[in-house]
C-alpha cells in the first residue's frame, strides 16, 4: 500500500478493523519513510489465499463456499446473517494475519468451529459433524459428551 504523501511502498499497519458488515478491512497504516499517517478501506476481494485439501490438492479460497458451509450447519438457527458474515470476516482476518497465502483445510475448518463454538452449540455440532467426517455414531457421540461437559464447567 503507497504512502498517500511521498508515495512510498514502505508503510506499516497500525491497527486493522473490520468495517461495512466484515466486507471491509478499514486500516490505519503510517509511512516508515516520512511518517505520514492514513487510513485505507481495502475490499475483501483484494484479499487471495489458497486451500490445501486433505487429498492434497490446492485450490482458491471462496468466500462463497465457506459462506454456504456454515449457513448449512446454521440452518433454521436464531443466527442473523450478519453474524454469518462476521464468522467469514473473522475467518479471513485469522488468516490474514498469519500473513500464509496457502492454508489448510484443516485450519479453516478449525477457525470456523472456534466462532460457532461460541456462536450457536447446535450449528457447532452440526458442522463438526460434516467438517470431521465421523465415521461412525460414537464419534458424533464423544463429541456431544466433551461439549455437555464443557457446558457444566462454564456454569460453574
Ligand atoms: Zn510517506
Amino acid at each position: 500500500m503507497k504512502c498517500s504523501q511521498c508515495g512510498s511502498e514502505d508503510t506499516k499497519v497500525l491497527e486493522s478493523r473490520l468495517a461495512n458488515e466484515g466486507r471491509n478491512i478499514r486500516r490505519r497504516r503510517a509511512c516508515r519513510f516520512c511518517d505520514y499517517r492514513f487510513t485505507t478501506h481495502e475490499k475483501e476481494e483484494s484479499f487471495v489465499f489458497h486451500v490445501k485439501k486433505k487429498a492434497g490438492h490446492v485450490e482458491p479460497y471462496l468466500r462463497e463456499k465457506a459462506l454456504r458451509s456454515i449457513q448449512i450447519a446454521c440452518q433454521k438457527r436464531p443466527i442473523k446473517t450478519e453474524q454469518l458474515d462476521f464468522v467469514v470476516a473473522y475467518l479471513e482476518k485469522q488468516i490474514q494475519d498469519l500473513g500464509e497465502r496457502v492454508v489448510t483445510s484443516r485450519q479453516l475448518g478449525d477457525l470456523i468451529m472456534e466462532r460457532l463454538h461460541e456462536l450457536d452449540l447446535v450449528a457447532y455440532v452440526r458442522f463438526a459433524s460434516v467438517y470431521k467426517d465421523f465415521k461412525d455414531p460414537n464419534e458424533f457421540y464423544t463429541t456431544l459428551k466433551a461439549l455437555a461437559r464443557q457446558e457444566k464447567e462454564d456454569r460453574v
